[in-house]
């Protein structure tokens, strides 16, 4: 029987409110419980796979870290290779949920669909997007249509792929967008409908065992007026790769080049984003590297995994 594994983290999409007020709990549903209002539409699909939920951790995905990267990723390589799994879904707060996409996109190596969802709404809410993200998920994950595409993202009946994903919303259930490429594909009918035959994108994969520590790597955001005195903190703390979010097309002040040359000088990796969401980021200087289209969020996470890499 084939299986989809779904491993929750916790966010809204486990949220409870807090009495009658519009605060609520992220994180409060077990795994279990988390499926309870979709349990009826899954029985429609008994004969083709069964759904076995387990808990990874239980957060606000605020608090997400490394560590729990390491946990979710160390888990996924020994479920992936029982040959019953056909696909996993990961349910995440939304507030870090591309970054985890981004990092598991450049560490697992399979062809099955890993996918991940969550919900703007808790699960108490008037109309709450966690269920429908959650049933749709499932139907993705175990859709033959779904393999070899890479980690993707499954949020308000949208298929994004986790390279381009991000969360552009603060408030409303159409919270996520793919900024550059557009979202991969959409649900209709209960099945997985892909605008096209696009593959996983082709990039190196970061394989690393349990005993790895990642180094420190903070992203500076530009500012008008940046004297570059973050950059020489962060050299100072000890950071061996700094992201700077520049303006634009990746354009900082002079001030702050002056920085970033003393980093490269002194074996610091540099790497040049933009705090502008869509368009192609390029350091206008050798010694540094591009983070293209990637937020600086996710440059963060890939030079992360290079600075593990050597
Ligand atoms: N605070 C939540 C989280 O990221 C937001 C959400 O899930 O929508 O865990």
């Amino acid at each position: 029987m084939k299986k989809i594994i779904l491993l929750t983290t916790g966010g809204t999409i486990a949220g409870v409110n807090i009495g009658k007020s519009e605060k609520y709990e992220a994180g409060a549903l077990s795994a279990d419980e988390i499926l309870t209002p979709i349990k009826e539409r899954l029985a429609e699909f008994e004969s083709d796979f069964t759904v076995e939920p387990y808990e990874v951790c239980s957060i606000d995905s605020k608090n997400i870290n490394e560590t729990i990267w390491k946990k979710l990723y160390l888990a996924i390589n020994k479920i992936i290779s029982d040959e019953d799994v056909e696909g996993i879904v990961i349910t995440h707060g939304t507030d870090t949920l591309a970054e985890t996409a981004f990092f598991l996109e450049y560490t697992l190596k399979t062809d099955k669909p890993i996918i991940l969802t969550g919900a703007m709404r808790p699960s108490t809410a008037l109309s709450a997007d966690g269920p429908d993200n959650l049933f749709r998920a499932i139907l993705v994950a175990s859709s033959p249509l779904a393999k070899n595409r890479g980690v993707l993202v499954v949020m308000n009946n949208e298929i994004h792929s986790a390279i381009d994903v991000m969360k552009t919303h603060k408030n409303n259930v159409a919270a996520f967008k793919s900024p550059n490429m557009g979202p991969v594909g959409i649900i209709v009918n209960d099945n997985p409908v892909f605008f096209g035959a696009v593959a996983k994108f082709k990039h190196k994969i970061y394989i690393f065992n349990e005993n790895i520590t990642f180094t420190y790597v903070p992203i500076i955001t530009a500012f008008a007026g940046d004297s570059g005195e973050l950059v020489l903190s962060a050299i100072k703390r000890g950071a061996k790769g700094i992201v700077y979010a520049g303006f634009g097309a990746g354009t900082y002040p002079d001030t702050v080049k002056k920085a970033l040359d003393f980093a490269a000088q002194n074996n610091v990796k540099v790497m040049i984003a933009s705090s502008v969401p869509e368009g192609v980021a390029e350091a206008r200087d050798e010694n540094f590297a591009s983070a293209g289209l990637l937020s600086p969020q996710k440059a963060r996470i890939l030079l992360m995994l290079e600075l593990y890499g050597e």
